[in-house]
């Protein structure tokens, strides 16, 4: 029997702890056998990244330590030029342990919103089901018109997913503690390598 694998993207700008919670409901609600964290390189459709691809796959790999079940992949941020998912489930299909695997794409709901821009969408649910993660109450099926998405997702109900990077960002950038929103090994991280001190341009919210 093939394992289950969810496979979690994001662009990790840093973990948090809702990604943590979102990865252990995953594998609860699903049955996963493991999470493999993987963090975007130039997520396409975004304006900004703060943090480089090796200090998220850094933090993702102190807030991920010691969790038997989760692991974390360089291979978004190894490869050259955008980021596109199906680049991802294609490269993780031939590798040998993957083939006979389940594969579960695991992210955001308001990013699964918009699947049906991503590249080949009509190719993604052949390699992998999508799971959009969300708050209870807010329906992940349909893009921001309302209309049903043509890929179909899995909706998995995370509670006390009010915590975001952004907010991270803007904490740290006020001089604020972020002791409450992710792992104590990634606040030393953003710490020590002095990490979005700047202003948050990014964002208006
Ligand atoms: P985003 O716009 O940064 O995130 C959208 C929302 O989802 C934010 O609220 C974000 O919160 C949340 N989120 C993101 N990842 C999450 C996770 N793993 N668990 C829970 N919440 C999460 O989205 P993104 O990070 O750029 O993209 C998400 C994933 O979709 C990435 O793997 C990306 O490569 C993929 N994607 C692919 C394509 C394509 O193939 N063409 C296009 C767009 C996105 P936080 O900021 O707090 O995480």
């Amino acid at each position: 029997v093939g394992q289950r694998i969810g496979v979690l993207g994001g662009t990790f700008d840093p973990v948090h702890l809702g990604h943590l919670s979102a990865a252990s409901h995953a594998v609860s609600g699903l049955g996963l056998d493991q999470v493999l964290f993987v963090p975007a390189g130039q997520p396409w459709q975004k304006q900004s990244v703060q943090a480089s691809g090796r200090d998220r796959f850094a933090m993702v790999s102190l807030a991920i330590e010691g969790v038997q079940s989760f692991a974390v992949s360089r291979l978004e941020i190894d490869r050259e030029g955008p980021t596109y998912t199906i680049d991802t489930l294609r490269a993780l299909r031939s590798w040998p342990q993957y083939e006979q695997a389940d594969l579960f794409f695991i992210t955001g709901a308001d990013a699964i919103a918009e699947i049906d821009s991503w590249k080949d969408h009509d190719q993604l649910a052949q390699l992998a089901a999508f799971v959009a993660v969300t708050r209870p109450g807010f329906d992940p099926t349909t893009d921001p018109d309302g209309a049903t998405l043509a890929v179909p997702v899995i909706r998995l109900d995370v509670p006390g997913l009010d915590i975001s990077s952004t907010l991270i960002r803007q904490r740290v950038a006020r001089g604020e503690s972020i002791d409450d929103l992710t792992a104590p090994n990634v606040v030393r991280y953003i710490d020590e390598h002095r990490l979005y001190s700047e202003p948050d341009l990014s964002s208006a919210s």
